[in-house]
């Protein structure tokens, strides 16, 4: 018989089963710092369970103390990655895990090599005795390098305890939790471990410390699966990352992609294959994107898909914290601004359309305050304009110290005009005279109707001969106009009166009172002529 089953040995293969276990769980929430170090923890335990329980069944001596050897290996390996587990989940190992972990391995591998060859030296196990009859229980005398190897161990556990309590204190509320629990895991071994050590247990040769470690496992599945102990981050990831509507991208150094969440792929259009693959070329189609790939400083661009219904996305790129050499990799939040856009976008055609009213309104009130100004007839300007005009003229002229004439005209024998060819014919009349004065006149002479068929023409910095020469021509033009009704030179002339500031007056009402005299004489004189105030100038 090779073999005898035991409620023992049953037990602790159980245990070693519940490690694999609690193993396999912890691996779904590897991307927790020292995660992947527990698991291994439990996967080493569960060795040490295995081979502990296939032991205690075993019946042949050599098989006995062949399992005891590989034994040695699982509690070895078991206290070396715990400690493991304890520098990576407190952060003390970062960037240099391998080398630690390579020392940390040292004691465990002394340990088998030493069990190993115990027919060498006997210095593990001295010899080995039976337990109480049929009870299958091969007791181990110990020797000296035994207690040097369980205290080596000690020591590791000891560390590692020491890291976790330390860090427990320090930690927030959520975390200190999740170290509590795995204090009290670790709580169990380290009891049956000793109570073994010092061969306190209920029978004879039999190893609590694996049993303790089915604890350990327990209270780990307890707290892992209805405390969600370590699922802290994974879910807040589940919820806030895959659920969320902004869309998320992780790409690497070398500008794959290593993560996307289901709204990024959604907005982007990107293919769930694209994971692994270049961003650049996944992401072909926003060929925007490429370039924020790779600065050191946070980006922000806007798209806009060229498809139908309108699509707008604000991307923002942050750069992963990496060394001298540059970033680790970006993160890209992407979010869909299609409705504020459009309401940007509306708001500002909006705006748009007020502006134009605005200005149509500002040229509406020009047109008409111009309009208010003008004789509708003759289209140059009226009385009204005049004097407000003429008296701001005047006082810059006064200022500067520069000249400035006034001329008036008045048409000749214009009611008989209008009672032989009739009104409309000297209305017609009316409209070339306004026609002439705006052509022959410069932009900053001012032309006015003064009503009826008297019209005046104020002449900023112009002297008194300039203006009679001015005056004369309008006449001249006047003369030689074609007016539609009446035959060439048939039509009444024009006689015209000019003065001229400061000679002939300083106030506006001087100067038209001077100008005023002058058309009088002109009119006395024969008519069609153009007379100063001064004296007559005929041309
Ligand atoms: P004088 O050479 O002395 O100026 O003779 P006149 O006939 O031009 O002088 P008067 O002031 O007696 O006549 C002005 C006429 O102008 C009277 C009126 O019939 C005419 N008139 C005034 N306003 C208008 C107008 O808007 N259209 C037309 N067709 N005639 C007008
Ligand atoms: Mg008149
Ligand atoms: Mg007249």
């Amino acid at each position: 018989m090779t073999w005898q089953w035991t409620p023992l040995a049953i037990v602790l293969l159980t245990t070693s089963a519940l490690a694999v276990g609690v193993a396999i769980g912890l691996m779904r929430y590897r991307r927790i710092r020292g995660i992947p170090a527990l698991a291994a923890t439990m996967f080493a335990v569960a060795w040490w369970a295995l081979a502990v329980g296939l032991e205690s069944a075993a019946v042949p001596l050599r098989l006995k103390i062949l399992l005891s050897t590989l034994e040695y290996a699982g509690s070895g390996s078991s206290a070396a990655l715990f400690l493991f587990f304890a520098l990576r989940y407190t952060g003390r190992t970062a960037g240099r895990s391998r080398r630690t972990l390579a020392l940390l391995w040292a004691l465990p591998i002394a340990q088998v090599a030493l069990v190993a060859t115990n027919d060498l030296h006997h210095w593990i196990w001295t010899g080995f005795t039976s337990g109480p009859p049929r009870s299958n229980i091969l007791v181990y005398h110990h020797g000296p390098a035994f207690f040097i190897v369980v205290v080596g161990l000690y020591i590791y556990l000891a560390l590692a305890m020491s890291l976790l309590v330390s860090s427990a204190l320090r930690a927030p509320i959520p975390q200190r939790r999740q170290t509590a629990a795995i204090l009290v895991a670790a709580v169990f071994p380290i009891l049956g471990g000793l109570l073994y050590t010092i061969g306190l247990t209920p029978v004879p040769g039999l190893d609590l410390a694996p049993i303790s470690f089915l604890l350990s496992g327990l209270t780990l599945s307890v707290a892992i699966v209805p405390l969600h102990l370590f699922k802290l981050v994974p879910a807040a990831r589940e919820a806030l990352i895959e659920r969320m509507s902004d869309g998320i991208i992780v790409v690497d150094a070398a500008g794959r992609i290593v993560d996307s969440n289901p709204a990024a792929r959604a907005l982007l259009s990107l293919a769930a294959e694209a994971l692994g693959t270049e961003a650049a070329h996944a992401l072909a189609i926003w060929p925007e994107i490429a370039p924020h790939l790779l600065p050191h400083e946070e980006s922000h661009l806007e798209l806009t898909a060229s498809q139908d219904p309108l699509l707008r996305l604000d991307v923002r790129v942050t750069p992963l914290k990496g060394g001298i050499a540059g970033p680790t990799g970006h993160l890209l939040v992407v979010r869909d601004v299609t409705g504020q856009y459009r309401s940007e976008t509306m708001l500002q055609e909006a705006n748009e359309e007020l502006h134009a009213q605005v200005q149509e309104v500002q040229r509406l009130q020009k047109e008409l305050r111009e309009q208010a100004l003008r004789d509708p007839l003759t289209k140059v300007f009226n009385r009204r304009y005049f004097d407000e005009a003429f008296p701001r003229l005047l006082e810059r002229a006064t200022h500067d110290g520069r000249p400035l004439a006034v001329v008036l005209f008045d048409i000749d024998l214009f009611k008989k005009t209008n009672d032989t060819y009739g009104h409309r014919v000297g209305d017609e009349l009316l409209v070339v005279l306004g026609r002439l004065l705006t052509r022959l006149t410069r932009p900053g002479d001012i032309a006015c109707r003064l009503g009826g068929e008297e019209f005046v023409l104020v002449l900023p910095e112009t002297d008194l001969s300039t203006a009679v020469g001015r005056a004369d021509e309008i006449r001249r033009a006047f003369a030689a106009a074609m007016v539609p009704g009446l035959g060439l030179g048939t039509g009444p002339t024009l006689s015209a009166g000019a003065a001229a500031f400061p000679d002939h007056g300083v106030t506006p009402d001087e100067l038209v009172h001077a100008a005023d005299g002058a058309l009088y004489r002109a009119k006395g004189m024969g008519r069609n002529r153009v007379c100063t105030a001064r004296g007559d100038v005929r041309s």
